[in-house]
């Protein structure tokens, strides 16, 4: 309806993975009136906009889906153990369609601003295509990395040749054959686009800024023994990611790195490289992440890799990182990665030895002092992560209070759910929350089955609103940095940490719950149970 609002129990913002199952279980569970905005043209999400070569899922694919709908579990085939962007939208497609998801999502719709009227207890809702609503309740399933972070590079409207960021790469690709391409980035998404790209280029220069720590994934076809063995076992492999510390089949070595022996070490180290995934990032000796000293050996370890890998030796050590403990950056996995280093038509430019980005110029870009000349640019910069696409949504809550400012220095959450002063808003996947560092369909059912139930609580008990209190909010983020601090997180200059863009606040965005994503679960349930302790409901 254009023009006026027409009035909804929920407005969801996002269809993606989060989106996709809220509307579900508001409208099939609680039989409520829900709307869904987009801004892309279909479902999907991240896995809507990141068409970048390459794209695929670092998690694997039989526990990076859906958990609620039992049949689909058994009915779906993943061809790969990562599967690949198109494979995931035609999962997602395949949900919509299932569940007759879209008759209730308005696509190509930005929500531009959202307004809590106090004396109603509504939020009015405005969107970039004149269509405005009102709900009871307001739902952000906008993704923890979906602004784009494309830093402003000095003279970027001067280059004459075609530049693209990752993550809003053209529907119709890039062909690359026969071009000079740089690729600025090294995070996850450069490590799967660079060897892609190489291949196809004639030319391609790398721009690096700080060198990541990667681990082989070893992608490859899906055993059909073992599909059928996950099949049979589904309710124990739900059960045991839910109950998990990153949601995935995964547990810490219960021991310190530091009473292994060499021999152990190497043994337990060369498994889980040979095991490939994250299982080196998240599955390693259990003091990994807290002692330097254990985190040395483990970074060690990649370092001797590296160096056997990339046969030059001046590229090697340009690859091997520096100044940041090993596993406190997101874990790029690669596939052929430090291999494509050793190919003649490869360059890397590091920007600690060869000098930073200087600025772009119409041939190309120029980075310590020298002319590097290119076709097509491709900036894999990453993210304006967790809070940018919240903070994009214009929020303004009880007293004319905008979310940005609220935020003005990191974010403020209670349980990364709910946000003091925000009535009846709530976050999946939040900052302050699990999100990113877990396997996210885990989070993001937890969420959406949280939120579910408290706005199924809310009704039967007769209450309009619900709303974190200051109190339980500057607990939470007090708890939150507590609980990081423990951990060598904060020495790395990471997206987690806000750290990769100029001017964002430092805050450590997301949550490390002591007891993992199983333990934030219980959490959330006994706050639950205790009659949301720590909002006001009213
Ligand atoms: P990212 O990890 O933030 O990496 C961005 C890269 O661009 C970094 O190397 C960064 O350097 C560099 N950069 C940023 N600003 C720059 C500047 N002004 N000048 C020069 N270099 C600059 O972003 P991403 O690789 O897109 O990954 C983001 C996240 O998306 C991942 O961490 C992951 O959670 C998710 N992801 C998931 C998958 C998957 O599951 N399939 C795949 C890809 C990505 P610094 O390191 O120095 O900041």
């Amino acid at each position: 309806m254009v023009g006026t609002a027409e009035n909804f129990d929920a407005v969801v913002i996002g269809a993606g993975f989060s989106g996709m199952y809220m509307l579900k279980a508001l409208r099939d569970k609680l039989g409520l009136k829900v709307r869904v905005y987009e801004a892309g043209e279909t479902v999907g999400g991240t896995w809507y906009w990141n068409r970048y070569p390459g794209a695929r899922c670092d998690s694997d694919s039989y526990i990076y889906c859906f958990t609620w709908d039992k049949q689909l579990l058994h009915d779906w085939e993943w061809s790969e153990r990562y599967p690949e962007q198109p494979e995931i939208l035609r999962y997602l497609e395949h949900v919509a369609e299932r569940h007759d998801l879209k008759r209730d999502i308005q696509f190509n719709t930005r929500v531009t601003g959202a307004e809590f009227d106090e004396d109603k207890a509504l939020w009015k809702v405005r969107t970039d295509t004149a269509e405005k609503a009102t709900a009871r309740y307001l739902i952000a399933a906008v993704g923890s990395l979906s602004d784009t972070n494309m830093p402003p590079f000095k003279g970027i409207e001067k280059f004459q040749g075609k530049w693209c960021h990752t993550s809003r790469f053209p529907h119709t690709g890039i062909d690359f054959t026969a071009k000079r391409v740089a690729v600025v980035g090294t995070g996850a998404t450069a490590v799967q686009a660079i060897p892609e790209i190489a291949q196809q280029a004639k030319h391609l220069t790398v721009f690096q800024r700080t060198a990541n720590y990667c681990v082989p994934a070893r992608n490859g076809k899906v055993d059909p023994d073992l599909a059928r063995a996950r099949k049979a076992d589904y309710d124990g492999v739900v059960k045991r990611i839910r109950e998990s510390f990153f949601g995935f089949e995964y547990n810490f070595i219960p021991k310190s790195v530091l009473e292994a022996t060499t021999e152990e070490r190497d043994r337990e180290f060369d498994r889980m490289w040979d095991a490939g995934g994250f299982a080196f990032w998240l599955a390693n000796y259990q003091d990994m992440f807290f002692s330097q000293e254990a985190n040395d050996l483990c970074a060690d370890y990649i370092k001797r890799k590296i160096r056997k890998t990339v046969k030059d030796r001046v590229v090697a050590e340009k690859l091997v990182p520096k100044g940041h403990p090993y596993g406190t950056k997101r874990q790029p996995l690669d596939t052929n990665y430090y291999e494509t280093f050793n190919k003649d038509n490869v360059l890397l430019v590091d920007a600690s030895t060869d000098g930073p980005i200087e600025e772009i110029t119409e041939k190309g870009i120029r980075a310590g002092g020298k002319q590097y000349e290119f076709d097509i640019i491709v900036f894999a910069t990453g993210f304006d992560a967790l809070t940018g696409p919240l903070k994009a949504l214009n929020l303004t809550g009880r007293g004319g209070r905008k979310l940005e400012k609220a935020w003005a220095a990191g974010p403020r959450t209670y349980l990364g759910i709910a946000v003091a002063g925000f009535p009846n808003f709530f976050t999946i996947t939040g900052p302050q929350s699990p999100s990113v560092l877990s396997n996210m369909p885990v989070s993001i059912e937890q969420h959406v089955e949280w939120i579910a139930d408290c706005v199924d609580t809310m009704r039967r008990s007769g209450k309009t609103t619900i709303e974190a209190t200051r109190q339980a909010e500057d607990q939470w983020v007090a708890h939150v940095n507590e609980s990081v601090n423990t951990t060598l997180m904060p020495r790395a200059n990471s997206w987690y940490m806000s750290a990769n863009i100029a001017g964002k606040p430092r805050a450590f965005l997301p949550y490390l719950d002591p007891e993992g994503v199983g333990g934030y679960r219980k959490r959330c349930d006994e706050i639950a149970a205790k009659g949301y302790e720590g909002f006001a409901l009213s």
